[in-house]
């Protein structure tokens, strides 16, 4: 559920008319929905009600300071993936004791900025990561606070780009290893371990994999209490999916997530984080986009956008599904037209959708694309010599330029020129 709605013939990101913020802004645009963004965070909190709990937002999918206040607001943590991102979140005023450091590749200044900043815990990843951290904890005179990321082989059955839960993705410690591996971590003075983490893939549409990998997880914090480990705090990671297309399978409710936690870890009285991204913020941004053209193929018209891949890279990358929808709505019972739907990227892969059944549309016609919150402003690029598309924030009927589209003079101007030139 979201609030971009038809209201009147036009669509609406909650009371404010996407045209105005057109007129306003330029095309191509991101506009996120606070009330979305605030709902799918209160789902989760209340999902897991009654169990002592954190939701971290996972702020790589949609990582704008107003996005990550909105929720900071709210009472959420963030889980972070970079210096960066840890910045980010500070610069959000989110609480240290609230920011969780997640990530395969963690760098000595990275370590580093989030001991002297403060940090909730560290998901650890590795044993080289390991050592890094305990030598780095020891020379600043404090100790780090881990949970060490299992990864329990177990098929996330998602897009192979993002299934991280088997044995041969680069993440996490084989859960084959995992007592050897606390039991080295106890010896490093450095470090106090504090729980298990466990990130299995994203875009997940069904529990079952959840479950498989939770009861591993529960198995596993048996075993090293028995090994005398303190077990206080298990990070289950993100991953939930969300709906893309509209006839699609819903995916689990975060109700229905909540009470598989309960059943598979309730009684082992630790504390839960969780850290979904996607399902926050996905369903929670648009994409907006002006028709160019309309170009005739063979067998197909070509509608031809000004938005493109380095705006929002999702289809190109994963094959990704999203629906594509008129700012102005459709007569009922209007006939569709077939379209490719393509940016003015010189790539083939600049292709967002094939054969696409829709409404007609026509040159300088608004488009939207649905579920374009997470992973899209985020992962843009300026190929192409596209500035980055500015990103709206919208409250009832209000809305905020959130990050502005740059000049094309800020753009070259971030270049240097060598002395010698
Ligand atoms: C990407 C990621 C998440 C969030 O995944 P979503 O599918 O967006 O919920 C959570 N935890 C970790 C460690 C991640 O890498």
């Amino acid at each position: 559920m979201d609030h971009f709605l038809y209201k009147n013939g036009v669509l609406c990101a909650e009371d404010v008319p996407v045209a105005g913020i057109a007129a306003a802004v330029g095309t191509p645009f991101y506009v996120y929905s606070t009330a979305t963004l605030l709902r799918h965070f209160t789902l989760f909190d209340e999902a897991l009600e009654g169990i002592d709990h954190l939701v971290c937002y996972a702020m790589k999918a949609a990582s704008n300071q107003a996005i990550l206040k909105t929720l900071a607001q709210a009472g959420a943590g963030m889980d972070v993936v970079s210096g960066g991102e840890y910045r980010r979140a500070k610069a959000a005023g989110v609480p240290a004791d609230k920011i969780v450091f997640s990530g395969v590749g963690k760098t000595a200044a990275e370590i580093r900025l989030a001991l002297e900043g403060g940090i909730r815990q560290f998901n650890v990843e590795s044993e080289p990561e390991m050592a890094l951290l305990d030598a780095t904890a020891r020379a600043m005179n404090t100790v780090a606070p881990i949970t060490i990321r299992v990864n329990p082989d177990v098929d996330a059955k998602t897009h192979a780009k993002i299934a991280t839960g088997k044995s041969e993705n680069k993440f996490g410690i084989p859960i084959s290893r995992a007592r050897e591996v606390y039991r080295l971590a106890a010896t490093m003075p450095g470090l106090r371990v504090i729980g298990i983490d466990v990130h299995i893939g994203s875009q997940l549409t069904d529990l079952a994999p959840f479950e498989q990998a939770y009861r591993k997880v529960a198995d596993l914090t048996e075993m090293l209490r028995a090994d005398g480990h303190e077990m206080m705090r298990l990070d289950l990671g993100g991953g939930l999916g969300i709906p893309y297309a509209r006839d699609n399978q819903a995916p689990p409710l975060p109700s229905d997530y909540g009470a598989m936690v309960r059943r598979t870890l309730g009684h082992l009285g630790c504390e839960i984080e969780i850290e979904p991204g996607r399902l926050i913020a996905g369903n929670a941004g648009l994409m907006v986009s002006e028709v160019i053209y309309v170009k005739s193929g063979e067998g197909r018209d070509f509608l031809i956008i000004d938005g493109a891949m380095n705006d929002l890279i999702r289809p190109a990358m994963y094959e990704a599904w999203h629906d594509i929808i008129p700012v102005v709505e459709p007569v009922p019972g209007a006939e569709q037209a077939k379209y490719d739907i393509v940016g003015p990227v010189c790539e083939s892969g600049d292709t967002f959708a094939r054969e696409r059944m829709m409404p007609p549309v026509a040159s300088g016609d608004l488009v939207a694309f649905r579920s374009a919150g997470a992973y899209g402003a985020v992962m843009s690029s300026e190929y192409n010599s596209r500035p980055l598309i500015p990103e709206v924030l919208v409250r009832g009927d209000q809305f905020a330029v959130i990050r502005p589209r740059p000049t094309f003079d800020e753009m070259i101007n971030r270049d240097t020129i060598p002395e010698w030139l």
